[in-house]
């Protein structure tokens, strides 16, 4: 199955006068900044959709998924992991980008994207989105991982200086909720 390849600019002003809707992804050879930290295992895939705010603003929002190959903090073997991404973005010229930063009332959620003259960079903002969402330390789910101290019982914990405390935490408690001491 080949999908479409997306774009590396796209015209703002005729996208959003229409909604339009692109489907489509980039492929990993053109994914070349996530190629200098991961494994690139597939292309981008992505739906981006135009529109206009509440307040006339342009405005990108979609989905996007790749898969990167890495190395587990915790046991040190290889990791695949499957971004999922959602992203909404005002687009906006320099000048109201700057206008934006310094307006105190301006909702800090809004997370504005400079459209230059050549057109809104798409493929390079998908890539910059892909990179958001990178976990800061990669580490397989718990029952996956192959480190010692990765399937030992509640309340012993793995040798000091081997993990950072907090790597994790809130993946932990979100997958063990009830297991301390029921075996
Ligand atoms: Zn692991």
């Amino acid at each position: 199955m080949s999908a479409l390849e997306l774009p590396e600019t796209v015209d703002v002003e005729r996208l959003v006068s229409h909604a339009g809707v692109l489907e489509g992804q980039l492929s990993a050879e053109r994914l070349t900044r996530l190629a200098e930290v991961y494994q690139v295992q597939s292309a981008l895939s992505a739906r981006v959709a135009f529109d206009r705010d509440s307040q006339g603003r342009p405005r990108v929002g979609g989905q996007l998924a790749v898969a990167l190959g890495t190395t587990c903090q915790r046991c040190l073997q290889p990791l695949t992991l499957t971004l999922h991404r959602e992203f909404e973005s005002v687009l906006c010229t320099e000048a109201e980008a700057l206008a934006l930063d310094a307006d105190p009332a301006a909702d800090p959620e809004v997370e504005p994207v400079v459209v230059g003259p050549e057109g809104f960079r798409l493929a390079s903002f998908l890539e910059d989105e892909a990179l958001l969402s990178c976990p800061m330390i990669p580490h397989h789910e718990f029952e996956a991982c192959r480190a010692p101290g990765a399937a030992a019982p509640a309340g012993d914990p793995p040798p000091a200086g081997t993990r950072k405390p907090f790597a994790g935490l809130d993946k932990l408690l979100k997958e063990k909720p009830a297991e301390d001491g029921s075996h």
